[in-house]
């Protein structure tokens, strides 16, 4: 036979742990109420915080792109080069003023001549990865490699032509 006071001392373990004791019950549910609306603003403020910084990346317009700045372009069709400044979210090849067609691509200048002279006029150079080839590019007039933004020749070199 359990004394009163055995009995009271389980019944306060009971409320503690068992979950059937009828004390426990309302416990649960309470807290189970209170996790779930928590649960969902806490995701509603994540997410409405990511959507609004994606958002506000999306309309800030991009610095870098220098929309409205005048370059020079060579025609690929025509041969022929030609100022143009590019719209925000233009890609290459630009539409060319020659053939009336998107094959204007940015261009480089070689001042080289073949036997390592300086010459006045250049030789005008669209670079490989402009138009999908691999590998270096190479001048067709002078057969050096050609980079982006192409170094001049120093003044040291003498111009071809000796004036
Ligand atoms: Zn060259």
């Amino acid at each position: 036979m359990q004394s009163p006071e055995s009995a009271a001392q389980q019944n306060t373990a009971a409320d503690g742990g068992a979950p059937n004791t009828g004390g426990d019950i309302p416990r649960k549910s309470t807290s189970g109420v209170f996790s779930g609306p928590l649960g969902i603003m806490l995701f509603l403020l994540l997410f409405g915080t990511a959507a609004y910084l994606s958002y506000r990346t999306l309309m800030t317009p991009d610095p870098v792109e220098p929309a409205g700045t005048s370059r020079e372009f060579f025609c690929a069709e025509a041969q022929k080069p030609f100022e143009y400044s590019m719209n925000v979210g233009e890609t290459y090849p630009v539409l060319s003023p020659y053939s009336h067609k998107k094959t204007g691509y940015p261009v480089e200048k070689c001042y080289w001549t073949r036997d390592g002279k300086r010459k006045r006029e250049p030789t005008y150079v669209i670079l490989n990865e402009f138009l999908g080839k691999n590998g270096d590019t190479i001048c067709p007039d002078c057969g050096r490699i050609v980079v982006g933004h192409n170094p001049a020749p120093p003044d040291s070199i003498p111009l071809a032509d000796g004036k």
